[in-house]
């Protein structure tokens, strides 16, 4: 039996011990100054973020939600169109859709990368298809080239779901620059999170950038007179202050991320699951560690059994929601989407994660297939941890 241990999937505390002096002088310096909507802490975190994508221009946004709601309606999506996206992402991407009272129009997943399956997006587009909304599935880039170039050839809009990929990149180039806006989300658990909640757009277009300034701002044209019908989406002071302490730890803490799951591939090799695809040309950010497990509910009580606490992102795939019961989605069927969602298991995954904590974790999945503990090749763990 193995030693018996507690392992959270995710450690706030921890993360944020990391960088506490850091956080509490950028806290109290907002305080001294008094200023706490917009103004230069926001700026400057516009700024850093901007760059650190590659980005023109950044807009401090309070969700990821909200990212995505506003960044449709910069670029004019509404009434009568729809938006090709995901079957198995997080719900904030459908909703965002449907808040601009477009249409979501779903599509089945690759089984190996969780991402959109590019053929399945082609299938999907009708003469109302206004954009396409890739979502950078649990830290994995989306197959950028060829939704890029199909966008292209059917002349239609990119807006990126990257509230999970901060720092991920296909080709070389950041998630959220491939279209006209890459949408980010700051909430706590995310691979830059604030201490709330945050959210930011990035964009290399002077006119989207400026409608979501706006847009945040109650659709402010200038103080006091309003042009469109707006929002108070704005981005805290506070918690721009806060993400200015962290993003300069977000490069280290993706690489530990890596480390991690490539220690979790090593050790988990002969148990039988599926283990999620780091493809090609893909820069993943491992927002999450996702197996496909057969039993797989019996085996997140197993291991939680023994102090290990698992996750499913998500349980349900998007048309399998109550709120859809009444609409033609519910009856499509994605195979893809629908198998996964009972077979993922999302296994602890946080920077500071030790080893000892996942080769826990790993013995524990084995002995639950009933795979003998095997230590993992020196050799093996540092050429994976290299890619
Ligand atoms: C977290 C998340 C969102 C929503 O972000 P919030 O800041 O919680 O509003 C949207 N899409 C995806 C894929 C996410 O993971």
């Amino acid at each position: 039996m193995t030693k018996a241990f507690a392992v959270p999937l995710i450690d706030l505390a921890a993360e944020t011990a990391a960088v506490r002096p850091e956080l509490d002088a950028a806290i109290a310096s907002v305080l001294d100054r008094g200023w706490f909507i917009l103004g230069d802490a926001v700026a400057r975190f516009e700024e850093q973020f901007a760059q650190f994508c590659g980005a023109r221009y950044a807009v401090g946004v309070a969700s990821g939600l909200a990212a995505l709601e506003l960044s449709l309606r910069a670029c004019d999506v509404g009434p009568g169109d729809e938006v090709v996206t995901a079957a198995n992402t997080f719900m904030g991407t459908v909703l965002a859709i449907l808040h601009v009272g477009a249409t979501p129009v779903l599509v089945d997943p690759h089984p190996e990368s969780f991402n959109v399956d590019v053929a399945a997006v082609e299938a999907a587009i009708t003469r109302r298809t206004r954009a396409i909304l890739p979502v950078h599935l649990y830290g994995q880039p989306a197959e950028m080239d060829a939704l890029r170039s199909l966008a292209d050839r059917h002349g239609l809009r990119v807006i990126e779901d990257a509230c999970q990929a901060h720092g991920a990149a296909y080709a070389g180039q950041s998630v959220g620059t491939f279209g006209a806006a890459g949408c980010f989300s700051f909430y706590p658990t995310k691979n830059l999170g604030a201490l709330g909640d945050g959210g930011a757009v990035v964009t290399d277009d002077p006119v989207v950038r400026d409608r979501l300034v706006s847009l945040r701002n109650y659709g402010e044209a200038r103080k006091n007179v309003i042009a469109t019908a707006g929002y108070n989406e704005r981005l805290d002071t506070l918690q721009a202050a806060i993400l200015s302490a962290k993003l300069p730890r977000l490069t280290a803490w993706n690489n530990a991320r890596a480390r991690h799951a490539a220690l979790y591939d090593a050790l988990l090799a002969d148990a039988p699951i599926a283990r999620p695809a780091a493809l090609g040309k893909r820069t993943h950010v491992w927002h999450l560690y996702v197996i496909r497990a057969p039993r797989r509910d019996e085996l997140a009580a197993f291991l939680s059994q023994r102090g290990i606490i698992t996750g499913i992102h998500y349980p349900l795939p998007v048309h399998r929601h109550p709120m859809f019961a009444d609409s033609p989605l519910a009856a499509q069927r994605f195979p893809v989407a629908e198998r996964l969602s009972g077979e993922i298991l999302s296994l602890p995954l946080f920077p500071t994660l030790c080893r000892e904590q996942i080769e826990h974790v790993a013995a524990c999945v084995n002995e639950f297939f009933g795979v003998s503990p095997k230590p993992a090749e020196p050799a093996a763990v540092e050429s994976a941890a290299a890619t």
